[in-house]
Parts: C-alpha cells; sequence; structure tokens
C-alpha cells in the first residue's frame, strides 16, 4: 500500500512510518514546520501543497491527515480537494481531534476512516487489510480494526479501542527530515484542566499504563542516529547550493546545529527519576558538550533531579507556572502546585544555572486583571524567559467546561477551536486593555537576559497603565518584591 501522510510540525505521523515500511509500505509524508527547530516547531499554515499528479505519481491508496482542533477546516479542504479529483483514494484522519470528537470527524462525507489514540498497529493492520480486499476481493476486513471507525456502503463500523502501544516495539522515521526532536517517552501525570490529555486517559482508562518510558539503550541510540541523520540533510544541502553565500549560510547553519541542544520532547521528562538518572549519567558521556532541554513539571523539581539535570547538561528547562495566582492554578487549571513550590524549584534550577522557559497562559475564563497581574510578577521574580499564551479553551477539557459555566462558551459550540477561538473571547471587553498590557509586559520580560531588569519592565507597565487612567485600583495592592 502506498501511504501519504500530511500535517503540519506533526511528528505523530513518524512512528506510524516506521511501522508501515518495516512491513514493506510505502509511506511519504508532506510535511510542514520541521526546519529551524530548537525550542519547538515552527508555527506554519496548516496548508501542504498537494498535487493530484503527485498523488498519481506516487500511485497513493491513503491518505492519512493529522487533525489537530486548530486545522479541522484546512484538513476537510484538503480532504474535499483529493477526494474531488481522485475518489479511489481512501482518507482517514488521526491526532488528537479525531480522538476527542470522532462522531464529528466520521461524520464529513469525505472521510473514509478516522484513527483514535495511538496509530502504529491500527494503521499497519488497516493497510494490510486495504491490500486484502484490492489482491483477494475481500470485503470487511477494514471495519473491524481496533481503535479504527470506518465508514462503508452508507453504515459506520465503531471499532472499540485496545491498550496503549508497546513503544519499545515502535521506533520514529528519520528519514529525510530535519528535526532535532526526540521522545524518550510517552504520556504525562497531569490532570491539567486546559489540556487534553486527561480525557484521553480517562478514555483510555482500561487500556494499560498511558505514562511509559523507551529502553535507554534505544534512546541513545536514537540521539545518534538524529545528529548523524540531521547533518547527512545538512550536507546534502550544502552540495546542492551554487553560490558562494548559500554555501556559506549553510556551513553556518551547520555549525549552530552541531552546538545547539538537543530537544526532547516528552511532557513530563522528570517523572520517572531513576530513568533520569541513568539517562543523564549515559548523555553525559556521549553528548556532555551538546547538552538538551527538555519540559517538566515543578512538582518533579527536586534537589537530587536539579543535580541530574545539571550532570548530564541540561540547557533549558521548560516549565509550565501557567498561572500566578495559586487558587486559580490548583483549583481551576489542576496544577496542584503551590507558590513556594514554584520558588523553590525556581531557586534550585537558578542556583545550578539552568535557565527556566516558563509557559504562561492569560485571559483565561473568569481570570481578573490582577490574577494576570500577579502571573506576570511570579515570572518577574523567578527570573524566567516567559512564553506568554492567550487561553483558547479546547473542546473535551475541563476549562471548556467552565468557560460555558461562566457564560463564556455557548454549550452548543462547534467542537473546531479555530471558530471559538475567532468567535468568543474568555476576557470581557472592559478589561481587554489591560489584559493587552500585560501580554505586552510579558513580551517584553521575554527578551534576553541582557536586556532585562524586572523593576524597568515593572514600572514601565505601570506608567503605561496610569498613563491610560485604566486599572489602578485592580493593582495597587501588588508591590514588586
Ligand atoms: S502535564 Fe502537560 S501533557 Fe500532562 S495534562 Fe498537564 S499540560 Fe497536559
Amino acid at each position: 500500500m502506498n501511504v501519504l501522510f500530511i500535517g503540519s510540525s506533526s511528528v505523530g505521523p513518524r512512528w506510524i512510518m516506521d511501522a508501515l515500511k518495516s512491513k514493506c509500505h510505502n509511506a511519504h509524508g508532506i510535511f510542514t514546520g520541521y526546519e529551524g527547530i530548537s525550542l519547538g516547531e515552527n508555527a506554519v499554515p496548516f496548508f501542504p501543497p498537494v498535487k493530484d499528479k503527485y498523488l498519481k505519481d506516487k500511485g497513493v491508496g491513503i491518505v492519512g491527515i493529522t487533525v489537530d482542533s486548530l486545522n479541522v477546516e484546512n484538513a476537510l479542504l484538503i480532504s474535499k480537494n483529493i477526494k474531488s479529483n481522485n475518489p479511489g483514494i481512501k482518507i482517514i484522519w488521526g491526532g488528537i481531534h479525531p480522538s476527542i470528537s470522532p462522531e464529528e470527524c466520521i461524520g464529513y462525507p469525505e472521510i473514509d476512516y478516522i484513527c483514535m489514540g495511538e496509530g502504529e498497529y491500527p494503521m499497519l493492520e488497516l493497510c494490510e487489510a486495504l491490500d486484502k480486499i484490492k489482491i483477494n476481493g475481500g470485503h470487511n476486513e477494514d471495519t473491524v480494526i481496533k481503535n479504527i471507525w470506518s465508514k462503508k456502503d452508507g453504515s459506520i463500523f465503531k471499532n472499540e479501542l485496545r491498550d496503549y502501544v508497546d513503544i519499545n516495539t515502535v521506533e520514529f522515521d528519520r528519514s529525510n527530515i530535519y528535526y532535532n526532536g526526540i521522545f524518550t517517552g510517552r504520556g504525562c501525570a497531569g490532570n491539567c484542566t486546559f489540556c487534553c490529555s486527561p480525557y484521553l486517559k480517562k478514555t483510555m482508562e482500561s487500556k494499560g499504563r498511558y505514562f511509559r518510558k523507551r529502553e535507554l539503550k534505544k534512546v541513545i541510540n536514537e540521539i545518534k542516529n538524529m545528529i548523524k541523520s540531521n547533518n547527512q540533510y545538512l550536507l546534502s544541502q550544502l552540495m546542492r547550493k551554487d553560490s558562494l553565500a548559500g554555501k556559506a549560510r549553510l556551513l553556518l547553519e551547520i555549525y549552530k546545529y552541531n552546538t545547539s541542544p538537543v530537544r526532547i520532547k516528552d511532557d513530563s521528562f522528570c517523572l520517572d527519576k531513576e530513568w533520569l538518572y541513568e539517562f543523564n549519567s549515559s548523555f553525559s558521556k556521549h553528548f556532555k558538550r551538546r547538552g538538551y532541554i527538555c519540559s517538566a513539571r515543578v512538582n518533579d523539581i527536586t534537589e537530587k533531579v536539579v543535580k541530574s539535570l545539571k550532570e548530564g547538561n541540561c540547557r533549558m528547562i521548560i516549565l509550565g507556572f501557567e498561572s500566578g495566582d495559586e487558587h486559580y492554578r490548583n483549583k481551576i487549571l489542576n496544577k496542584y502546585v503551590s507558590d513556594a513550590e514554584i520558588y523553590k524549584a525556581a531557586k534550585m534550577l537558578r542556583d545550578a544555572g539552568i535557565p527556566i522557559l516558563g509557559q504562561w497562559m492569560i485571559g483565561m475564563p473568569g481570570e481578573t486583571p490582577a490574577q494576570a497581574v500577579k502571573s506576570l510578577k511570579m515570572s518577574l521574580e523567578v527570573g524566567d524567559i516567559p512564553q506568554v499564551h492567550i487561553a483558547t479553551p479546547f473542546p473535551k477539557t475541563k476549562m471548556m467546561d467552565y468557560a460555558i459555566e461562566l457564560g463564556l462558551i455557548p454549550p452548543d459550540y462547534k467542537l473546531s477551536v479555530s471558530s471559538i477561538y475567532q468567535d468568543y473571547t474568555m476576557v470581557p471587553a472592559e478589561s481587554s486593555s489591560i489584559f493587552r498590557l500585560i501580554y505586552n509586559a510579558f513580551k517584553i520580560n521575554s527578551q534576553p537576559l541582557a536586556l532585562k531588569n524586572k523593576e524597568t519592565i515593572f514600572d514601565r507597565f505601570y506608567n503605561e497603565v496610569n498613563n491610560k487612567k485604566i486599572g489602578e485600583i485592580l493593582l495597587k495592592d501588588i508591590q514588586i518584591s
């Protein structure tokens, strides 16, 4: 079977591609957003060009599209374009949106299948079923695959979910990409109300362990292969350049890549402590000079963990603080971490010389400007490099339930988040200007350390607030320490 995967910055299909290739299927990918990755994927419009000629030349039998709640409309448009000119090509949607909203997704006329949860083995079985149907004239083999819902002759076949995959039986396909990310495991221990993971965990409750770690040896080998294949990719680009300036740019890129840290993509990298200690001891032997960037939950930062991170040359850690207001953070967002724990973790990391990239949200349902200012204040005090996001409640999250409860989103909202984002705002009109100021102050605070001076940022913020004659009362009891 010839399979084409389409996605924007999505790495999920890379695991599936490897599973398919290992069983002699042909898997191609059109992905955007891989280039120049250091802290995360570049944001690019989800509109990869899919030409009919390409589909015909490759003999594509099935197209898999990764769909998250932000790109439903675009995924639908791409599906319609493919289907209208190539009715024989099957289309399957996978990823987060079909997993949380299967009825909606299978209901679109252009969609033949949806895959819920992890896709390696379901997709492999689907390709084998489609091959059987084509070669032996079978009929319903594609309607009985666990994790896959299929649509045939006007009927929808809803199959049950299978257990979580043993992640040591699958690999990440690194052919023809330049991607500096690595997954050392899957799953997390969090229960955050703004994230879809808790919902997915709930639907898979009886299907094994959500949080899984890969064998250390496999991870170390994959990092070696990743560095090798990324360099091969860059060198192949260098060979293609004719101009001296082009070659010089590529050489600089190669230098930059080889001095940049590995990006570990796990949600909770520090959760399994014993694994972490072994990893850092091994990583430091193989890649000490390069170092890495990882994400962790504040709850997992202990003295011993920090020591271990230092040993492995962790060059930056990403922590999701989200809110500087303890009540909002714990009662509304379910982060279960106190102010004291945040300050303690930040101090340990600062003392060890590990920079923190802090994740923050503002404009959350029911959040007051004073609560948002507390986030700015905490960011300045913990000394992080903040990344601030404007909150958007995602379908099937508790944050969405809360937004509905507050009357900010109607209960019959359309599941696609882009429409939620366009049509509704979580911030009341009267405080939108102060939220904008807080957002801007966060942005200034995210500039390189040399330019940062927390008093200046806060003074500037106060001045702007006063000049604009808004928010003085809200801010009067918030002092910078
Ligand atoms: S820790 Fe991360 S992945 Fe887990 S629920 Fe919270 S936000 Fe989601």
